[in-house]
């Protein structure tokens, strides 16, 4: 099983956001998690990418596993380096003095192969022919898209085999929004796994194979992607009707 996260709770000072949830994504699999604002999505995203306090929420109690190895005592750039998962965080995290091959070589800066190096290379400028195009322009004269396209492509470059994404699909227009998707669907094919974290819950569960919906830090429903598109609750709350 590749990651399980176990009746986690989690917060930040002496407020906690997360109430126990429990949820699993296998290998190869697009897992989603979907709910409205402040539900808990990205607490949840940034405590199995250990991404420490203030920034990052403290753990109260639970367990996160990734390959039966708990996740707990290792330190955020282990989970890049040794488990080989990336996050592509909300709000492009990109550096926008640098340009748009700089901010994916920098992504690569602890690998040691080469050619596997150039290979990811090829894939983030095939998958994102906008960013093959811009490669020499810096990267705070982007597009708002073709950032988050820098964002994800940054996550590839790191060699990771796990992608950890909070809402890639932020302030898309509805075009770019389907091409990002598809390039993650083409991505996941290629044999990567994907824990989506969406406000979009429309286009996540087209996408994704399972979700869980996340409700003020529970789970309040979860199961395949078409079941719960199905679900009259899931479509009354997030599916406009
Ligand atoms: P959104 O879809 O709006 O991004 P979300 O489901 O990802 O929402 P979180 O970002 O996990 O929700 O936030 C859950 C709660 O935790 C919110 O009430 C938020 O204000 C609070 N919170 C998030 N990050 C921090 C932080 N670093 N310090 C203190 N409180 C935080």
């Amino acid at each position: 099983m590749p990651l399980e996260i176990q009746d986690l709770h989690a917060g930040y000072g002496n407020i906690n956001v997360l109430h126990g949830i429990s949820f699993r994504v296998e290998r190869g699999e697009i897992v989603t998690l979907i709910g409205a604002n402040g539900a808990g999505k990205t607490t949840a995203l940034a405590a199995i990418a250990r991404i420490p306090p203030p920034e990052g929420p403290r753990v109260i109690r639970g367990a996160i596993r990734y390959q039966n190895i708990s996740l707990m005592p290792i330190a955020a750039h282990r989970i890049v380096s040794d488990f080989h998962m990336a996050l592509a965080p909300e709000g492009r995290h990109i550096f926008g003095n640098l340009t748009v091959a700089e901010n994916l070589k920098l992504a690569t800066f602890a690998r040691k192969n080469k050619t596997a190096v150039n290979r990811d290379y090829d894939r983030v400028y095939g998958l994102f022919p906008q960013l093959a195009r811009r490669r020499g322009q810096r990267s705070e004269t982007l597009s708002g898209g073709e950032q988050q396209m820098l964002t994800v492509g940054r996550a590839i470059m790191t060699g990771c085999d796990f992608l950890l994404l909070d809402e890639p699909s932020m302030g898309l227009a509805p075009v770019l929004m389907m091409e990002l998707f598809q390039a993650l669907g083409e991505l996941n094919r290629d044999g990567m796994t994907i824990l989506l974290i969406e406000q979009n819950a429309g286009v996540a569960l087209k996408f994704a194979h399972r979700g869980y919906v996340l409700d003020a830090g529970r789970i309040a429903a979860e199961g395949e992607a078409a079941s719960l598109r199905d679900n009259p609750g899931v479509k009354k709350a997030y599916l406009g009707g």
